[in-house]
């Protein structure tokens, strides 16, 4: 008996149908990358606004990590 695989937004929720134009994103602590729809993808968005929102999420996660100042180096001439 064929199994059925359904897809569902980790923005909202929603069900993938045949027709939709999805979106997978990889994301970690140093990048955030979109690409189309790859059923092997481990987050997968429905739209760009769940895309969108997705990002806005990383942004400021990302902006909390980076709150120390960096280091300048001292080159001597
Ligand atoms: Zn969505």
């Amino acid at each position: 008996m064929p199994r059925i695989v359904q897809y569902e937004c980790d923005g909202c929720g929603k069900i993938k149908g045949s027709d939709n134009h999805w979106f997978s994103v990889s994301a970690d602590g140093n990048s955030f990358q979109v690409s189309r729809f790859d059923r092997n993808a481990t987050s997968v968005f429905c739209g760009e606004q769940c895309v969108l929102t997705a990002l806005s999420d990383w942004l400021a996660s990302a902006k909390m990590h980076t709150a120390r100042p960096e280091t300048l180096a001292v080159v001597n001439q």
